[in-house]
C-alpha cells in the first residue's frame, strides 16, 4: 500500500463522502500538487511537507477571483446541494496569504447559490494573527486541531515551524463556535497514556462545542499504530466526565 494518497490538482474538489461532514465539496488553496504547510504532522496523508512555511507565495495559488469562479461553476454542475464547503485541500489552507478575502468571496457565492456550510479543517497555527481570528469567526464551523497536551509531543507529532504550543492553546479559547479535530493513536510515538490527560485538562478549559475523536485511517510514512475503538471511546468517556460532546469518526 502506498504511504500517502496524491496530491489535489485542483482549487475545487469532490464532492467526497466525509467521514465528519457529510457531502462535502473541498477547496484547496495551494498551487495545484503542492502540499504547503506550517506542520510536517507524522502520520501526514499526503506525506512529507514539501514546502513548511508559514504564509506561502501567492504566485502560482489560486486567486480569490479564481476561487470563486470556480466554487460557483462547481455548484452549478451538482444536481444536489452538499452539505459543506469545505476548506481543507493540500495542507493548511488559512496559509494562504488572501484566506480572508477568499472566505468572503466563498461566503458571497454561497449565500447566492447554496445553503451548504462553510467549514474549515485548519492546524490551528494561524490562531496568534488577530486578522485571522476575525475572518475565522465568520465560518460556519470551524474545526481546529489539536491532538496533543504538551510542547514536547506537539514538536514530536505535529513537528510545527517555529510555533508555540501555549500560544496555540490561548488563541483557541478566541474561537467563537470552537470544534477540535484530534487524532489519536498508540506506539513510542503515540499521544495516549500520560498525555491524554494533560490534552483532557486543555480541552476542559477550551469548552468546545465538540470534539472531532478519530485515528489512522489512511497511509502513513512511519510505523504508528492505529487506537482501537475502545480507546477512542474511553476518550470519549473522559471528555463526557467533564461535560464535553465529542464523536468518534
Ligand atoms: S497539519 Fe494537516 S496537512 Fe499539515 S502536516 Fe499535519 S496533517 Fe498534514
Amino acid at each position: 500500500m502506498a504511504d500517502k494518497i496524491p496530491l489535489r490538482q485542483k482549487v475545487i474538489y469532490g464532492p467526497v463522502n466525509s467521514r465528519r461532514l457529510g457531502k462535502s465539496l473541498g477547496i484547496n488553496l495551494t498551487p495545484p500538487g503542492t502540499k504547503i504547510c506550517s506542520f510536517d504532522c507524522v502520520y501526514c496523508q499526503y506525506g512529507e511537507t514539501e514546502v513548511k512555511s508559514r504564509v506561502y507565495d501567492p504566485q502560482n495559488a489560486p486567486t480569490p477571483e479564481m476561487v470563486g469562479e470556480s466554487l460557483e461553476e462547481a455548484l452549478e454542475e451538482l444536481s444536489k446541494d452538499p452539505d459543506y464547503l469545505t476548506f481543507s485541500g493540500n495542507g493548511e489552507p488559512t496559509l494562504h496569504p488572501e484566506f480572508g478575502k477568499i472566505l468572503e468571496v466563498v461566503r458571497k457565492v454561497r449565500n447566492r447559490t447554496s445553503e451548504a456550510k462553510i467549514a474549515l479543517l485548519s492546524n490551528s497555527s494561524k490562531v496568534n494573527q488577530r486578522d485571522f481570528l476575525t475572518s475565522i469567526n465568520k465560518v460556519d464551523v470551524p474545526i481546529m486541531k489539536l491532538d496533543v497536551g504538551s510542547p514536547e509531543k506537539f514538536h514530536q507529532i505535529n513537528r510545527p515551524l517555529q510555533i508555540q504550543f501555549q500560544e496555540v492553546v490561548d488563541n483557541l479559547k478566541k474561537i467563537e463556535n470552537l470544534h477540535l479535530q484530534s487524532l489519536k493513536f498508540t506506539g513510542e510515538l503515540g499521544n495516549l497514556g500520560e498525555d491524554l490527560q494533560k490534552w483532557a485538562g486543555i480541552v476542559e478549559e477550551l469548552e468546545p462545542r465538540e470534539v472531532q475523536i478519530y485515528s489512522l485511517d489512511r497511509p502513513c510514512r512511519f510505523n504508528l499504530e492505529k487506537a482501537g475503538k475502545d480507546r477512542l471511546e474511553e476518550i470519549k468517556r473522559v471528555l463526557a466526565t467533564k461535560g464535553i460532546e465529542s464523536g468518534i469518526y
